[in-house]
């Protein structure tokens, strides 16, 4: 088998990260002489959350060829402009996560220095009053960025939040339409080649056999191939990252929906609000050592905006990822290749990453080791980045008095945050390694918004006077206040262009 070229692909597996992977296989896959079957079971269900993202899920859909407000309209839903925290530096401060940049860069050096250096002379503005995607997620407001926008409506960079069951659905029917075939069974029995160790078959409880030569296993935290039979071991970071459990209950919406999440800080872990076109979907998750699954369960329902329209579910993960994430001929995409909880929404674009590596190594045999090595090495280089970026606003936390928040406070951390840290701490500086997912406004926001920000600024700053700094400043906000107050409201927006027909919330 070893020298078999790969025509057959088999996802095991019909989540998000399974109808993802069939949807972006079947662009080429047909055309080049590949076979992609998806097998599922309506039995087991799919996992039922994830329904924020960050931008690059646009680039996704794009390269599918999906036009985005068929996607809005059929997945039910709204644009996001980046994420409120509340409650992480101390328990009554908020701030604003935003995607996109701050202010514009000036003479070559990043604006924040700028910024800084404003405020050691007595500048008040917030980083807040610099960013087009703050201003527009409070003010409510939402335009799409467009060629003929000009410069500052275009830094306006937006993601998705949208109904996760809906969107599995509308990728099924697109990768169907371009060939994929779907296998209604539950798989029961993995058959491995008896000298190469590479799976052969999947035998379902229906009898049905599936042969293939690259199986992608998209089952989910039970990661049947991947751990259920290579055994691949898993990276535990639940010491840096001790959130374990979360509930889950979707809600009636009042009023307009928001363009963007907000991350409640709550005593054992945090709560999430995300709005749909539909309804809102909300979350607590926590850690167990220190809340119960009822008091979790307590605290989502009474914070509810509307009425509750599901009821609980509940979930159990550990964060960390698989060590190898390809072994043999099965490569894992999704929860089976591992989790870090949903704080900044990367696991579908974890998903999406994993999916962009396997196409750009996609073996030509099914043994296939120079490939299988460099996935490896690029997607633990991904989870990395994001762990240190997760950890930072636990650690950077200045809540006292509660027994998780003083745990995280003080652990020890990664090396490679600690750098991060020192330097973003002293004098605003940061630097971005290799494919790193966030850059300097997202590492800046959290450590800002945390009253953790930068203690100075950078003396190449100082070449600027200080009218020019002053006015250079009082401009950007003026420019980046108008462009937010001209445009549409979230809700108008939608309501034009890609308003879902009135759905039943449950599907
Ligand atoms: C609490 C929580 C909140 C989250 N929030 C976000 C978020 O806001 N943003 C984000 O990007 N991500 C989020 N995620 C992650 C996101 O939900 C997942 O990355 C995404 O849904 C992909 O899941 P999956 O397809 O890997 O697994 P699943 O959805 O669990 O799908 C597994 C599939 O495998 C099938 N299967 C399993 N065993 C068998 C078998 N024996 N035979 C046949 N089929 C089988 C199941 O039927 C199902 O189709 C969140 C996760 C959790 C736990």
């Amino acid at each position: 088998m070893n020298g078999t070229p790969i025509k057959r692909v088999v996802i095991a597996g019909g989540g998000s990260a399974g109808w993802m992977t069939a949807a972006a296989l079947s662009k080429f896959c047909g055309r080049a002489g590949i076979s992609v079957t998806l097998v599922e079971s309506e039995a087991i269900g799919t996992v039922g959350v994830g329904e924020a993202t960050i931008p690059p899920i646009g680039k996704f859909n794009d390269h599918l060829g999906i036009k985005e407000d068929d996607f809005v309209r059929e997945t039910q839903a709204t644009y996001k402009l980046g994420i409120e925290f509340v409650g992480w530096g101390a328990s009554e401060e908020r701030y604003f996560h935003p995607f996109g940049t701050y202010g514009f860069d000036l003479e070559g050096m990043d604006f924040h220095q700028y910024w800084q250096r404003g405020r050691d002379l007595g500048e008040d503005h917030s980083l807040d009053d610099y960013s087009l995607n703050a201003l527009c997620a409070y003010g409510g407001k939402f335009l799409r960025p467009e060629a003929d926008h000009g410069p500052v409506i275009n830094k306006l960079a937006y993601a998705f939040h949208f109904d996760a069951g809906l969107y599995a659905a509308f990728l099924r029917r697109l990768a169907e339409a371009r060939g994929v075939t779907r296998v209604e069974g539950r798989i029961e029995h993995v058959e491995r080649d008896p000298e190469s160790g590479l799976i052969r078959a999947l035998a379902l409880d229906n009898t049905q056999r599936i042969e293939g030569d690259l199986f992608v296993d998209c089952t989910g935290f039970r990661a049947m191939l991947i751990e259920g039979e290579f055994e691949a071991g898993f990276e535990d970071w639940s010491h840096w990252l001790p959130v374990n459990r979360a509930v889950a209950v979707a809600c009636r919406r009042e009023g307009d929906p928001a363009p963007y999440t907000r991350s409640t800080a709550r005593s054992a872990g945090w709560q999430w609000r995300i709005p749909l076109q539909h309804r809102t979907g909300n979350g607590h998750v926590y850690c167990d050592a220190h809340m119960t699954a009822e008091q979790a369960e307590e605290q989502l329902v009474a914070s509810l905006e509307g009425e509750a329209l599901t009821s609980p579910n509940h979930l159990r993960f550990q964060t960390g990822h698989r060590k190898r994430f390809w072994e043999g001929n099965c490569v894992a995409i999704g929860l089976s290749s591992g989790f870090m909880e949903p704080l900044e929404s990367t696991s579908l674009h974890l998903i999406q990453s994993g999916i962009a590596k396997l196409i750009s190594l996609f073996p030509s045999h099914a043994e296939s080791r120079v490939e299988r090595e460099e996935y490896n090495r690029l997607m633990r280089d991904d989870f990395e980045h994001i762990r240190d970026f997760l950890i930072l606003h636990y650690k950077a936390t200045r809540r006292e008095g509660e027994p998780f928040w003083d745990y995280v406070r003080t652990m020890s951390v990664p090396d490679t945050l600690t750098q991060k840290m020192d330097l973003l701490r002293g004098s605003g500086r940061f630097f971005k390694y290799d494919a790193e997912l966030f850059d300097l406004t997202s590492w800046l926001a959290v450590a800002e918004g945390q009253g953790w920000g930068p203690e100075g600024h950078n003396p190449v700053a100082d070449a600027l006077s200080e009218n020019d700094l002053r006015q250079s400043l009082a401009n950007m906000r003026g420019t980046l206040a108008k462009a937010s107050g001209a445009m549409p409201t979230h809700q108008a927006f939608i309501d034009r262009y890609c308003k879902a027909p009135p759905a039943e919330w449950a599907r």
